[in-house]
């Protein structure tokens, strides 16, 4: 049977990053640069006051101190966003807010606190008048300078950068309305099986709810995908045929069908996708999950993921996120992970790769700690609902004893309070 690498990898050679599309910035948060972003201004545009304070020449402040201060004639108050229409010459200083753009002749902000304008506020040199500087910071002190974050011509992001909230920023600090993303990846999602009802259907006599559609839908959005739900097919060829035919057609990216492809199956779905498609293999060498179709329909990749709730889970996040994450033009999927306190003895007798659910936390001495999170089958969608974290056992790993210390696979990344 084939190993999750070896099917990962295979799997993985059909999906490169899809084609680019200009969106609105904000429509690009997640997604990935695909290219090269060039500022065509400096930021900071100009030099300007990173303190509310006082504009002055360095030289004219020279040993000022609380014992010893210096007055100066206010000769202006100049807020963030007007362009300054004095100068500061001997013995004079312009009134500045931060973000104000620095007035020609000064170099040096003086801030309020060190100023008589802390002291009195009556004294502030707000409108006329003058203020005594109490210390004498150094020359260029408290002033941004233009380009210090950014160059004009300087590449800024470059073509494979992840959009989180701070490069949408970045984006919007050089004026960049719309920028080039890879397309988000269209997945269609088929659930089957007689025993499956629709949420606003009777759950009657024999027959459960399709909550596979719904997890995998959700980790589709998750992951960056959009979701194109095909609703359930039922376990015969005319409606099978149907249902798979219409996935084609719908001209998706990926293709994920639930359930139908493990041995005990009436084997339905498999003879349907082995007649509409070319299929490349139907086991991953894994618990839960061993069940797993992998082909191309059409032209659309297709993966047969189980039909129990936590093997469709479990298998979603080894071979479909990989994917859509590929096609979003992302180079790096591995979650991250921890070393934990493993706090009960884990066994593996199945000679397959293991994926135990957990929950990590931290001790009182501020250790990682991972507790199995109960009844382990593939049935039990609470065990996934109380995990964040996997521990992975190889094929020739039979037992992590308790205390040792395991290597955790987040998903979802402890947050602490
Ligand atoms: P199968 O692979 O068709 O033998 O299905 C394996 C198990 O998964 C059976 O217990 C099914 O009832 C269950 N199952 C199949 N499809 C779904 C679904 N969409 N939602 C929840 N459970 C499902
Ligand atoms: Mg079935």
């Amino acid at each position: 049977m084939i190993s999750v690498e070896d099917a990962r990898a295979y799997i993985l050679k059909h999906f490169a990053p899809l084609e680019s599309e200009r969106v609105e910035l904000l429509d690009a948060l997640d997604r990935v640069l695909a290219e090269d972003v060039v500022s065509p201004i400096n930021v900071p545009p100009h030099n300007n006051s990173a303190m509310d304070g006082y504009a002055v020449r360095a030289e004219d402040i020279v040993g000022a101190s609380r014992a010893n201060p210096v007055r100066l004639r206010v000769v202006a108050d100049l807020g963030a966003g007007y362009v300054p229409d004095a100068e500061v010459t001997q013995a004079t200083a312009i009134r500045i807010m931060t973000g104000a753009v620095i007035p020609p002749g000064a170099d040096t902000v003086v801030r309020f606190e060190e100023t008589s304008e802390a002291v009195d506020q009556k004294a502030s040199g707000k409108g006329s008048g003058s203020v005594e500087i109490l210390s004498a910071p150094e020359r260029g002190a408290n002033v941004r300078l233009a380009g210090e974050d950014i160059r004009k011509d300087q590449v800024i992001l470059e073509k494979g950068a992840m959009l989180r909230a701070s490069e949408i920023g970045l984006l919007a600090s050089i004026g960049a309305s719309q920028v080039a993303v890879h397309r988000r990846p269209r997945v269609a999602i088929l659930a089957t099986g007689d025993e499956l009802v629709a949420l606003d259907e009777p759950l009657t006599e024999g027959k459960i709810r399709n909550s596979n559609e719904y997890s995998n839908a959700a980790a589709v959005i998750k992951a960056g995908g959009i979701p194109i739900r095909l609703g359930i097919a039922r376990d015969n060829i005319k409606d099978l045929t149907a249902k798979i035919r219409a996935g084609i057609d719908a001209g998706a990216d990926l293709f994920i069908t639930s359930a139908g492809v493990s041995v005990g199956d009436y084997d339905i779905v498999k003879d349907v996708l082995n007649s509409e498609g070319e299929m490349h293999f139907w086991q991953v060498n894994m618990k839960p999950g061993k069940p797993l179709a992998f082909g191309i329909v059409g032209k659309t990749p297709l993966l047969g993921l189980p039909g129990n709730p936590v093997s469709a889970i479990i298998s979603f996040e080894t071979f479909a996120r990989p994917a859509i994450l590929t096609m979003l033009g992302k180079t790096k999927f591995a979650r991250p992970y921890v070393e934990a306190i493993l706090q009960e003895r884990a066994e593996n007798n199945a000679g397959r790769r293991n994926y135990i659910r957990v929950h990590v936390s931290r001790n009182g001495n501020g250790e990682y700690t991972a507790a199995t999170t109960g009844e382990q089958g593939s049935g039990i969608l609470t065990s996934v609902t109380r995990a964040n974290g996997l521990l992975e056992m190889p094929t020739d790993v039979l037992e992590y004893k308790r205390g040792e210390r395991v290597r955790i696979t987040m998903l979802d990344y402890p947050e602490e309070q």
